[in-house]
């Protein structure tokens, strides 16, 4: 079964590979003619990732599927969720979002710390923070929704060089001790937000076939 992801990132390409296995034929936008940067304009997850399935499927008529990520931090009142790609600017960098991010739960560390001298409670001063995705899949015209999390902590300072995106400030929950960037790839597609996105979508395309 033919299938188009809307990625042109040969990471994402080989995890949903892995992931829905040798029944199904994945083909990026590109192959298809379609190589504009496809709009996310909506404001939630799955707005995004309907938004990009749905200009796939009108411009193709394929069934399709499409993903969007976003990263809350429990600190920062569950920010910057649907603007993660873009927390500290247009350019999309990782490096400065990064540090945008570490920058913000310092301030808010300190804020906290301060109120407590004035013998304020300040509830729920952690690191905790999970990735979000939402997959939308679009087969005979109709959206499927799925969803994965993974739970962890954002670190005080970058470690490990593998991975993309925020990976080197995430410790996962499954590896205290390590980051997103620190772990083999194999081992965070296991527990990915969007490993276990695709891993429902794929138990719901196997259930169609069998
Ligand atoms: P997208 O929806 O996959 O484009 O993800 C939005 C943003 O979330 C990306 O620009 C990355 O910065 C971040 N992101 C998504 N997935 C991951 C991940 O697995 N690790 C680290 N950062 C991620």
């Amino acid at each position: 079964m033919k299938l188009i992801f809307a990625t042109g990132n040969p990471g994402k390409l080989r995890e949903a590979q892995e992931i829905l296995g040798e029944g199904f034929e994945l083909v990026t936008p590109a192959r298809m003619g379609i190589t504009e940067d496809i709009p996310e304009t909506a404001d939630t997850l799955q707005g995004n990732s309907l938004q990009k399935a749905e200009y796939l499927y009108e411009r193709t008529g394929c069934d399709c599927f499409a993903d969007d990520t976003g990263l809350e931090v429990d600190l920062l009142g569950g920010a910057p969720g649907v603007h993660t790609a873009r927390y500290a600017g247009e350019s999309k960098d990782f490096g400065a979002n990064m540090d945008k991010l570490l920058r913000e739960m310092a301030l808010r560390e300190r804020e906290a710390a301060v109120a407590r001298t004035y013998g304020f409670h300040t509830p729920g001063v952690d690191r905790k923070a999970r990735f979000r995705s939402v997959v939308t899949l679009i087969l005979g015209g109709k959206p499927h929704f799925f969803e994965g999390v993974m739970e962890g902590r954002i670190a005080l300072r970058r470690s490990g060089k593998g991975g993309f995106g925020y990976d080197p400030v995430f410790i996962p929950d499954a590896y205290p001790g390590q980051t997103a960037a620190d772990i083999t790839e194999e081992q965070k597609n296991e527990i990915s937000h969007r490993g276990n996105a695709l891993r429902a979508m794929a138990a719901f395309l196997h259930e169609g076939k069998s």
